[in-house]
């Protein structure tokens, strides 16, 4: 075999799949797992970072989102379980959901599909990782519960501004069109508010990122899932004596944020119970019962003091 010959079957053998990328990759990273290698075979089958990181996290999104929302719709549709409904006369018809669904896809590729793509540029800028091998998995488990934290406390403040008169008119009235809410109605809301709620999730790692210089990106993907998660169940509607608030008392899920459908006033927070009890803007007849026992107990103190 010539030498010009060698050299065009070498072009040849050249991998341009993706499985040959991976079959390829993994001869000669052998220290790397079997999901490290998917992982960076798409990165160099897809030769630009922004787009491969774009798609995936897109269609990362819309799995999760419609797969997540998808069991509340089957349970909303079994009687069995409108005992454990929070509002239980008001079960979500299809056509609302499917109304919903509308609204929230078209969100979905006007105003989210561009935070999404800029999101790779802007934290690769501020030091974020694409590469592998994978962050400990201790690593990306503390990083995320501050993401959580941060962003309960984003979301608490930037929730209740939304409820001042006009910012409420103008922007959050939309996500309250349903006072019995539903898990696929979770990011129905205005562009505006998808973008200023949105920040709480998507800003507070890229901070991170550039404080810190150890973020990876999959950490950016669970936190993500983990986020979503959170903001249908909080949305689904129902109560369950397994909901993880019996289990880890501060935190918030759907008893917390159905009751802020239904009274318009309190529970601002996402996922956590304390900014609305530090603040006293716990919402329900329970929380008022408490507000109320509380200041008598204060004012008998008070007339105890004057006597
Ligand atoms: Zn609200
Ligand atoms: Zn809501």
């Amino acid at each position: 075999m010539s030498v010009s010959d060698l050299a065009n079957s070498t072009v040849l053998a050249a991998p341009d799949t993706y499985f040959g990328i991976y079959n390829e990759l993994s001869k000669y990273n052998v220290h790397l797992n079997m999901f490290e290698r998917l992982w960076a075979s798409w990165y160099a089958y897809m030769q630009n970072d922004v787009i491969a990181t774009g798609i995936m996290s897109f269609l990362m999104h819309e799995i999760i989102y419609f797969g997540r929302s998808l069991p509340w719709i089957i349970i909303d549709s079994i009687p069995y379980f409108n005992k454990y409904k929070i509002q239980s006369q008001k079960i979500p018809t299809a056509a609302e959901q499917w109304k919903c669904t509308k609204l929230v896809l078209l969100s979905h590729f006007t105003v989210e599909l561009p935070q999404i793509w800029l999101f790779h540029p802007m934290a690769k800028a501020c030091g974020m990782d694409t590469g592998v091998p994978f962050p400990h998995w201790t690593t990306m488990a503390y990083q995320i519960a501050i993401f959580f934290v941060l962003e309960d406390t984003w979301h608490y403040w930037m929730h209740r501004a939304m409820h001042w008169g006009p910012l409420y008119r103008s922007v959050h009235k939309i996500h309250h069109q349903y006072s019995a809410p539903f898990g696929l109605a979770a990011e129905y809301a205005s562009p505006i508010e998808t973008m200023v709620l949105g920040a709480g999730t998507v800003v507070v790692p890229i901070i991170w990122a550039l404080f810190t210089k150890d973020f990876h990106v999959l950490t950016m993907y669970i936190w993500i899932a983990f986020r979503l998660f959170q903001a249908i169940d909080a949305h689904s509607g129902y109560e369950f004596p397994w909901s993880l608030h019996h289990f880890l008392p501060f935190w918030a899920g759907a008893e917390h944020h159905d009751v802020h459908h239904e009274r318009f006033i309190g529970n601002y927070a996402s996922s956590f119970r304390w900014w609305d009890y530090l603040m006293d803007t716990e919402s329900g007849p329970e929380a008022a019962k408490r507000r109320r026992e509380r200041r008598e107990a204060k004012e008998a103190k008070k007339a105890k003091k004057a006597q």
